[in-house]
């Protein structure tokens, strides 16, 4: 089969010149009154995984729209956009890709991002998603970094499952391993993603609820979604989070729990009996759009209003032609104060137009 050429950045707007900039003094309030507290930033565009979920063998690979070095934002450029996003508000930020872990010196960005405060004088909530695979071998520097919480992706906790749906044979025990060294060396906060797919792993998710359970490690389960134009979605393939839940609860009773702060995006439960916390991402059957308060940042430099988006908007070029912080935090809240993005609330108007949708994909901007 031959491959298709990615489109990494479906169009790339202009930055609006003028407009007003809807600021409350603390953040930057959007179109539908929400306010930007969370950016995602990708550090890498490539993967040594390809999750059919996300960066299909056949389309990924050979893929000649990967980004070079100089394409790429530089730690110093990423360091200086963040620090311009937590004095406006931004209390959060969350690492991720491609896989962060191939990131060089990735434990350096994460050392100067957790020594950023907010105007409260508090620190900035540094998180990274991560495959894992890189995760033995770099955990106790994450940890050295000050990294305070991490997100690996497991989807299964069959070998051979595992070894297929990462579709580069990864052994599932290096990831398991991975896990244990994070929880180790005391990064204070692990959690797990799994995401469900529709015959792939609906029958066997429980194993993984069942492994972390009596544990401090959370796992979320994530409702397999439309990003990107790769991953051939099907309505049909998603598992309704209130599946899940109802195979777990005749197990493990559990019941829901209030969010830890506004606009979370997993919905948590406990277990009954003690043995911990779970929680759901159902961004298909449950969308949140309407506290949705994420920012997401390309490895390229552009910033995208909805992880559905089909345009950025090219900040590097404002970094690399010499425009000043303020001009850049001008630029950004003018982009914040016009969104009106809520796909998933949404989605099922315009899936057939939706799914042609020249969609960014997942790698280039994060989960
Ligand atoms: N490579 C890292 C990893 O896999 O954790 C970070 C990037 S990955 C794009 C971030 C998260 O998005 C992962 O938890 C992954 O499982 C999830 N993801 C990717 N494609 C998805 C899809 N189509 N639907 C739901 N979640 C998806
Ligand atoms: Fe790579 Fe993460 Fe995408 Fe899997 S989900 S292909 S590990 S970026
Ligand atoms: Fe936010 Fe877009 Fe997801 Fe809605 S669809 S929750 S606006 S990222």
């Amino acid at each position: 089969m031959t491959s298709r050429i990615i489109p990494i950045a479906p169009i790339t707007r202009t930055i609006p010149l003028s407009g007003k900039v809807n600021f409350d003094g603390r953040h930057w309030i959007d179109s539908r009154g929400r306010p930007l507290r969370d950016l995602r930033i990708s550090v890498t565009d490539r993967c040594n995984f390809r999750c059919r979920y996300c960066m299909p063998k056949e389309k990924f690979e050979n893929n000649p729209r990967f980004l070079s070095h100089t394409e790429i934002l530089s730690f110093e450029e990423i360091e200086r956009l963040s620090k311009i996003f937590v004095s406006h508000g931004v209390e959060k930020i969350r690492l991720t890709g491609g896989e962060p872990l191939l990131r060089r010196g990735i434990e350096n960005l994460i050392k100067k991002l957790s020594s950023l405060k907010t105007p409260e004088d508090k620190a900035v909530d540094i998180a990274l998603t991560t495959n894992g695979s890189a995760l033995t071998a770099k955990a106790e520097a994450l940890k050295k970094a000050g990294l305070k919480r991490i997100t690996v992706s497991l989807d299964t906790l069959d070998p051979n499952t595992y070894e297929e749906l990462n579709d580069v044979k990864f052994p599932l025990k290096r990831t398991l391993d991975g896990i244990e060294t994070a929880i180790s060396v005391g990064i204070p906060s692990v959690k797990i993603n799994v995401v469900v797919k529709r015959g792939v792993n609906d029958q066997s998710f429980i194993d993984i609820a069942k492994h972390f359970r009596g544990t401090d490690v959370i796992v979320r389960f994530i409702e397999f979604m439309d990003v990107g134009t790769s991953n051939e979605w099907r309505l049909e393939d998603v598992v309704p989070s209130r599946e899940l839940v109802k195979v777990i609860s005749s197990e493990f009773p559990i019941e829901p729990l209030d969010p830890n702060y506004p606009g979370e995006v997993a919905v948590r439960w406990r277990y009954l009996d003690g043995s911990g916390e779970i929680g759901f991402i159902s961004s298909i059957t449950e969308p949140f759009c309407s506290q949705c308060s994420r920012l997401r940042l390309s490895v390229d430099g552009k910033v995208y209003k909805c992880l559905f988006a089909t345009e950025g908007f090219d900040l590097k070029q404002m970094l690399r032609g010499g425009a000043s912080d303020e001009e850049i935090a001008e630029a950004v809240g003018r982009i914040w104060s016009t969104r009106d993005e809520h796909y998933s609330e949404i989605r099922t108007q315009i899936t057939a137009d939706g799914l042609n949708r020249n969609k960014i994909e997942m790698s280039a901007i994060g989960g």
